[in-house]
């Protein structure tokens, strides 16, 4: 049999498989969309061949926790993404997704952490719009709970009736069936957190069934985070719907070290069987809406955006209210519609959880925000860089394996998240030396440096060319075959 004709070979560099084992030397062969020969690739002849002498090679990073919906046609590019080496996004978390709309008359503060675009009517208007426009990455979608009680309930912050309960699970069922691989809840947020255990349990069975999982920014992440993380877990215990907790963290210096408890708590849900993964971003800080409530509790608080008041974007609340001659609610009262960043987490404990078996990255980002969290542009290589070359949290192949081959099982992506001969050409090369973040919350849309070559199934997506086409695909849950 003849060998198969190889489109680019990528040679010289150390291949890192993405499923934890060690480095090897090993030139990498591309077909098409496919990884078509991993070795000795120097008697082979290709259309193009690319130098990676003295560079890493890995799959491309998969970014478990993305708020991107609405960006695949609003600012195509991604470059957020691709500077940084991910290849694929999860989008819909936190209970916000690019579909469905509400009702008329509904409408939830969070939703405008996604952009401008109106929402789409369901879940195949959302994916048909995507296939149009082609994502630049592949791109996996959760349908938010948000979205289902704004289209379904008549007052979204009361209970449903039986009726509308139904009819959300109808919904769920439909999003899923469009291509949605899962329901995320935004328990903190108002109107997912009306939601009672049997709310949560019913849409939970509905996706359980049709082999989905729920991921949830839990209800509360400071004083009652214990009994928080333990409600989510109930729910996958109760219906056996894989659980993702969402950007897991313990904010307010009174409630640093909880995750001991929460942690521990994680790991006998496994014990039993629940199946149980979680995601961070590497930074101390968190952000979200701009919440009047939590101005005094908390020292520092940055604005990253604000619709009355755009001029203050990047500064702190604390200066904004000195200015106005107002206590800090009061200004912030005034600032909303708004967006936050709260310093409020121990690095220590972000480091901790971050090393926990199931514990993935996500970045969180926010590129609506006009002065972003760093984090949207920089979690990986922050990884990289910091937890990895600097603290030496662990190694280099244990950090990429869970920001590859951990998350494409979790979220059921086949061929996807690893190295090997048949997978998607999902590529990333960096050099481990120099791959660090670079941005920071004074300048949070700097590009990250040492990442040099990123391939979206077989195609380039960084460096950006003139004329480049958006190779992404849209990534349904499956499950692998043995
Ligand atoms: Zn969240």
């Amino acid at each position: 049999m003849q060998d198969k004709h190889l489109d680019l070979i990528i040679e010289g560099g150390w291949l890192i498989d993405g499923l934890g084992g060690p480095r090897q030397r090993a030139d990498v062969g591309v077909a098409g969309e496919r990884i078509a020969a991993i070795g000795d690739l120097s008697g082979r002849a290709a259309t193009r061949r690319l130098n990676a002498r003295g560079k890493i090679v890995a799959p491309g990073f998969i970014d478990s926790h993305g708020h991107d919906d609405l960006m695949f046609v609003e600012r195509p590019g991604l470059e957020w993404k691709t500077s940084q080496g991910i290849t694929s996004v999860v989008v819909g978390n936190c209970g916000v997704s690019g579909a469905p709309a509400p009702l008329p008359g509904n409408t939830a503060a969070a939703l405008a952490l996604l952009g401008e675009t109106p929402l789409f009517a369901d879940m195949h208007a959302y994916f048909d719009t995507l296939r149009t426009q082609q994502p630049m990455i592949n791109v996996a979608a959760l349908v938010g709970h948000a979205n289902l009680r704004l289209a379904t309930l008549a007052d979204p912050a009361a209970t449903p009736t039986p009726e509308e309960q139904a009819a959300m699970e109808r919904m769920l069922a439909d999003a899923l069936d469009a291509g949605a691989v899962g329901f995320s809840t935004g328990l903190a947020y108002q109107p997912g957190g009306a939601a009672q255990q049997d709310e949560l349990d019913g849409l939970a069975r509905v996706a359980a069934t049709r082999g989905a999982l729920h991921t949830s920014h839990i209800r509360n992440e400071g004083d009652d985070v214990e009994a928080a993380v333990d409600e989510v877990l109930s729910v996958g215990r109760n219906t056996g719907c894989a659980t993702v907790l969402s950007h897991h963290k313990c904010m307010m210096p009174r409630n640093w070290g909880k995750s001991r408890a929460t942690l521990a708590n994680i790991d006998r849900a496994r014990a039993d069987g629940v199946d149980v993964a979680m995601d961070i971003y590497p930074y101390p800080g968190s952000s979200t809406i701009l919440i009047p409530e939590r101005a005094d509790s908390i020292d520092e608080i940055r604005i990253t955006w604000s619709v009355p008041h755009p001029e203050c974007s990047g500064e702190s609340l604390g200066d904004i209210a000195a200015r106005w001659g107002c206590d800090k609610t009061e200004a912030a009262q005034r600032l909303c519609p708004a967006g936050a960043i709260y310093f409020a987490m121990d690095e220590a404990e972000v480091q901790r959880i971050f090393q926990h078996d199931c514990c993935m990255v996500g970045s969180d980002g926010l590129p609506n925000d006009a002065h972003p969290h760093p984090r949207l542009w920089g979690s990986f290589t922050r990884v990289l860089g910091r937890y990895v070359r600097e603290a030496e949290l662990l190694t280099l192949e244990a950090a990429i394996a869970k920001m590859t081959s951990l998350p494409a099982r979790v979220f059921g992506l086949s061929g996807r998240g690893q190295l090997s001969v048949g997978a998607w050409a999902d590529i990333v090369v960096f050099d481990a030396d120099t791959v660090r973040d670079q941005a920071t919350w004074e300048s949070p849309t700097l590009p990250s440096v040492g990442v040099e070559h990123v391939l979206v199934n077989g195609q380039a997506v960084f460096p950006a060319t003139k004329g480049m086409t958006r190779p992404g695909r849209i990534l349904r849950r499956e499950t692998p075959s043995a």
